[in-house]
């Protein structure tokens, strides 16, 4: 490893950090990208939207937009497939959507659920489908290969193999050991380590203790709608609410078929990946609570997909690591956490809210575009965070 001292040095190289770096770079700052690992570890897809009920998040996701179109650009291939997405469930349970996308100016469209059914045969849809035209699906693996690729092509050192043991601050900056009693001095010290940050930043910054949602997949590789249509299904949220459904019912009382479960569907070249995520549980906890997800998911399907077969589909079960998103600086450390449960959607987006902040640790004025203005960045400070608990 070089022994120069960087401007920055970003611990973590998955997508935040590589986002990060690419951003940092391409501003002209020394950076130095290090991970623990010799291989990417991402993989999978991501459904990628401009407009999320929560106003922070989709002033995040518009800044994003701009800069998934930049790194497309850049990286000279399509990462997000353009399919569109669509959001549907009760009245009640989208109305905070619905309301965050008409004062963000976001463009989309309101449907009924029968509405949407002609336009998508083969789906069946709840009350009130929302769609965003301008959302579409992630290749996770290309876009974490992209955003490395383009920070070293604007500049960036990649140190792989480097396992950071701990931040130290210093008077001008901080020195990052790394095993084997080396180190790195930098200027400012990025930490985007996952779930690993609270170690790494020990001593230096605290932060909440770790949590994982657990997603269950199951994949139908071929399903026959979509071979006789020529209109390709769109990625799906479904927020079915049972609640809401009920009282929306009325007298006629709630539909024996309503789903157990909110799903997301993410389509494939010729079929459909059904997804289910747990709320958010503390590192460790028993995962014998989720046997249940696996047939919930088949029965979803069976319910609201009748013509997708997942029967013998193997379900698929990942952690991630969820939490509150953190994007915050606290002298000369950096921190960039929770990013795990958003996937790479909002990587392009939180690398330039990091550089700002990696450069406001290093003095540099903010040159703000229109979109940043908007961006309310308290939201994701420790300071939130600290009086949410
Ligand atoms: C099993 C699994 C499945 C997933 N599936 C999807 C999916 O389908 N779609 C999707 O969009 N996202 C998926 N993700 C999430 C995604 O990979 C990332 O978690 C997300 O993009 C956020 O990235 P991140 O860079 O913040 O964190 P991470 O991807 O967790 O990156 C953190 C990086 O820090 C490195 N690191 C940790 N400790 C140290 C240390 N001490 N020294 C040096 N380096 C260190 C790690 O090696 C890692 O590369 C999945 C994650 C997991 C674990």
């Amino acid at each position: 490893m070089t022994r120069d001292r960087y401007d920055v040095v970003v611990v973590g190289a998955g997508a935040t950090g590589s986002a990060t770096a690419w951003a940092l770079a391409r501003r002209g700052r020394r950076v130095l990208l290090l991970d623990r690992a010799e291989e990417p570890p991402a993989h999978g897809r991501d459904v990628v939207r401009p407009g999320h009920a929560d106003v922070a998040r989709c002033h995040l996701a518009l800044l994003s937009h701009q800069w998934w179109n930049v790194l497309e650009h850049e990286a000279g291939e399509r990462l997000v497939e353009p399919t569109g997405c669509v959001e549907h469930g009760p009245v009640e349970a989208l109305r905070p959507l619905v309301e965050t996308l008409l004062v963000t100016s976001v463009p989309f469209e309101y449907l009924t659920g029968p509405e949407a059914e002609q336009r998508w045969p083969g789906m069946r849809f709840d009350d009130r489908a929302v769609v965003q035209p301008a959302a579409g699906v992630a290749d996770v693996a290309a876009t974490h290969a992209a955003l490395r690729r383009q920070a070293v092509s604007h500049g960036a050192d990649l140190a792989l193999g480097a396992d950071v043991r701990r931040v130290e601050v210093l008077d001008d900056g901080a020195r990052v050991h790394v095993d084997a009693g080396d180190h790195v001095d930098a200027s400012v010290v990025v930490v985007c380590a996952g779930a690993a940050s609270a170690a790494v930043l020990e001593g230096v910054v605290d932060l909440p203790p770790a949590q994982v949602v657990r997603e269950t997949r199951l994949r139908a590789d071929h399903v026959e709608a979509l071979s006789s249509t020529a209109r390709p299904w769109p990625a799906f949220v479904h927020r079915a609410d049972p609640v809401a459904h009920r009282s929306a019912r009325g007298e006629l009382g709630p539909d024996a078929g309503y789903p157990a479960l909110r799903v997301r569907g993410e389509p494939t070249a010729q079929g459909v990946e059904l997804a289910h995520r747990t709320a958010p549980a503390p590192l460790g906890s028993d995962p014998a609570a989720e046997d249940g997800v696996a047939a919930d998911l088949l029965a979803y399907a069976a319910q609201c997909l009748p013509g997708v077969t997942l029967d013998g589909a193997e379900p698929s079960v990942a952690e991630r690591a969820a939490g509150p998103l953190v994007l915050d600086r606290v002298g000369r450390v950096v921190v960039g956490l929770g990013t795990g449960v958003h996937g790479v959607a909002l990587a392009p987006g939180i690398g330039q809210v990091l550089a700002d902040l990696a450069e406001d640790g290093l003095g540099v004025p903010r040159q703000v575009g229109a979109d940043e203005d908007e961006l309310d960045r308290s939201r994701f400070s420790l300071a939130a965070l600290a009086t949410s608990v």
